[in-house]
C-alpha cells in the first residue's frame, strides 16, 4: 500500500492537486526564463496569494488561512516538487518571516503587514547573515541606534533571499553592542521610500538561479522605534533561536520532496533509456543504486512527517529539527549525485531537472545554519 502522510488530510490532498495543477500550467512553463534573468516574476507572489498558498498558518485576522503547519508543508513540497525555482524564497517570506512578525508583533503590527504578505503583494526577507557574520549570528554588527520615535540603522547584510524584491525586512540588529547576544533585536524596515535603505547587486551564484540572493545596505536609515518586533530592545537573539524549529522544518520538507522527486525522474529515465539491449534498469547496480535511494527516501520522509507532526502539536525542539536538517539535506546532495550519475552524459545537461536538482541540492547543507552547526547542536544535547 502506499504510504500517505499522517498530516495530509483529505482537504490537504485536494488542495494539493489543485494548487499543482496551478503551478504546473501558470508558473512553471516561466521557470528557465526565471533562471536566465536571476529572479521570479513579482506576479507570480500575487498568483501564490490568489491561491491562498501564502501564510496558511497565520490567523485569518491577519489575511492568513488560519489553517495549521500541515497546510505549509503541503505547500512546500508541491512547490519543491514541480517548482523548486520558488520554494526558497517562498520558504523564506511565508515560512519564516511571516511567523517572526505572526509570534512577536503586536495586533497593530500584523494587521499592518502580514496581509500584504499574504496576498503576496509584498515580499517578505529575513536578514541576518552579514559580510562578517555567518554562523556566528553574536558577531553581528549592523546597529540601530535609538534617536527620539525612531531607530538609526548603519550595516550591512548578504546572501539576503528574496533581497531584490523584499518590500519588508526581518532586520538583526544590535541596539546595544555592549551587550553582545542580550544586545540583538528584530527591527522591521518597509524598503519603499525608505532614505539610507539600498539594495547591493543579485548576486551570482552556482545554483538556485531563479532566486534572488543579494547585499543590503544601511546608511542612516531611519526606522519607526513601533517597528520593534516584541515587547522591548535585546529580545532578538532568543526570538531567533525560538523560531529555529519551523524554519529547519521548512528546509527539510524541500529537501525530501527534492529526494522523492529525483528519484521518481530517474527511475522513469531509467526504464526509458536503452544500452546494450536493454533497459538501464536491467542492470543489477541500476536497479541495486535506486533501491537504496527509495529506502532512504522512506525512511526521510517517515522522520519528516513526524518533526511536522510535532511541530503541529507545538513540541519540535531545535535538537530534533537540527537531525533533520543535516541528514535529510545531506541525503538530498547525495541523491541528486547519484541519480544524475545513471543520467549518463544528459545528466550533466541543463534541460535535464536533474541536473538542475544537483546544483540546486548544494546550498542545502549551508543556508538555515550549516550542517556542521547542526551536528554542533545536536552534540552539545548528549
Ligand atoms: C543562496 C543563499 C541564500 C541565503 N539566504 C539567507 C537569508 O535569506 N537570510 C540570511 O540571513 N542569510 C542567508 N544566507 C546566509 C547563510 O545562512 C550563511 O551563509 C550560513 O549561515 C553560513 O554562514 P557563512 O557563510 O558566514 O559561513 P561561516 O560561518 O564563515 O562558515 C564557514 C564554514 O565554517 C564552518 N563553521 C563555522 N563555525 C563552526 C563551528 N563552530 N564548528 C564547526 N564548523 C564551523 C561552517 O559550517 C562552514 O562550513 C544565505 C546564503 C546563501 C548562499
Amino acid at each position: 500500500m502506499a504510504y500517505r502522510s499522517s498530516w495530509m488530510t483529505d482537504d490537504i490532498a485536494s488542495f494539493s492537486e489543485q494548487f499543482r495543477r496551478y503551478l504546473q500550467t501558470e508558473l512553471a512553463p516561466h521557470a528557465m526564463r526565471w533562471r536566465e534573468e536571476k529572479m521570479v516574476d513579482r506576479s507570480a507572489w500575487r498568483g501564490l496569494g490568489d491561491m491562498g498558498a501564502l501564510l496558511c498558518s497565520v490567523p485569518e485576522e491577519y489575511g492568513g488561512m488560519g489553517l495549521s503547519f500541515a497546510w505549509d508543508a503541503a505547500v512546500m513540497q508541491e512547490l519543491e516538487t514541480w517548482l523548486p525555482e520558488m520554494a526558497t524564497g517562498v520558504s523564506v517570506h511565508s515560512v519564516i518571516t511571516a511567523h517572526y512578525i505572526n509570534a512577536y508583533g503586536t495586533h497593530e503590527q500584523k494587521l499592518k503587514w502580514l496581509p500584504k504578505m499574504a496576498k503576496g503583494e509584498w515580499v517578505g526577507a529575513i536578514a541576518m547573515t552579514e559580510p562578517g557574520a555567518g554562523s556566528d549570528l553574536q558577531g553581528v554588527r549592523t546597529t540601530a541606534r535609538r534617536d527620539g520615535d525612531h531607530y538609526v540603522i548603519n550595516g550591512a547584510k548578504t546572501f539576503i533571499t528574496n533581497g531584490q524584491l523584499a518590500d519588508i525586512i526581518v532586520c538583526v540588529v544590535k541596539t546595544d553592542p555592549a551587550k553582545g547576544s542580550k544586545g540583538i533585536s528584530l527591527v522591521v524596515i518597509e524598503t519603499e521610500g525608505a532614505e539610507g535603505f539600498r539594495r547591493g547587486r543579485n548576486l551570482d551564484k552556482i545554483g538556485l538561479n531563479a532566486s534572488d540572493t543579494s547585499e543590503l545596505f544601511f546608511d542612516e536609515l531611519r526606522v519607526p522605534v513601533a517597528n520593534l518586533l516584541g515587547d522591548g530592545e535585546g529580545q532578538g537573539f532568543v526570538q531567533l533561536m525560538q523560531q529555529l524549529p519551523q524554519e529547519r522544518l521548512g528546509l527539510s520538507i524541500q529537501a525530501i520532496a527534492a529526494i522523492e522527486r529525483s528519484v521518481a525522474i530517474t527511475t522513469e529515465y531509467v526504464k526509458e533509456r536503452k544500452a546494450f539491449g536493454k533497459s538501464l534498469l536491467d542492470f543489477q547496480n541500476t536497479a541495486f543504486k535506486l533501491a537504496e535511494r527509495k529506502t532512504e527516501a522512506t525512511i526521510g520522509r517517515v522522520f519528516i512527517d513526524h518533526c511536522i507532526e510535532r511541530l503541529i502539536a507545538g513540541d519540535l525542539d531545535t535538537v530534533t529539527a537540527s537531525m533533520a536538517k543535516h541528514w535529510v539535506t545531506d541525503k538530498q546532495s547525495q541523491t541528486a549525485d547519484e541519480c544524475l550519475q545513471l543520467h549518463g552524459g544528459y545528466g550533466y545537461m541543463q534541460e535535464y531537472e536533474i541536473s538542475r536538482r544537483y546544483i540546486d541540492a548544494r546550498i542545502q547543507r549551508i543556508y538555515g545554519g550549516t550542517n556542521e552547526i547542526m551536528k554542533l547542536v545536536i552534540s552539545r544535547s548528549l
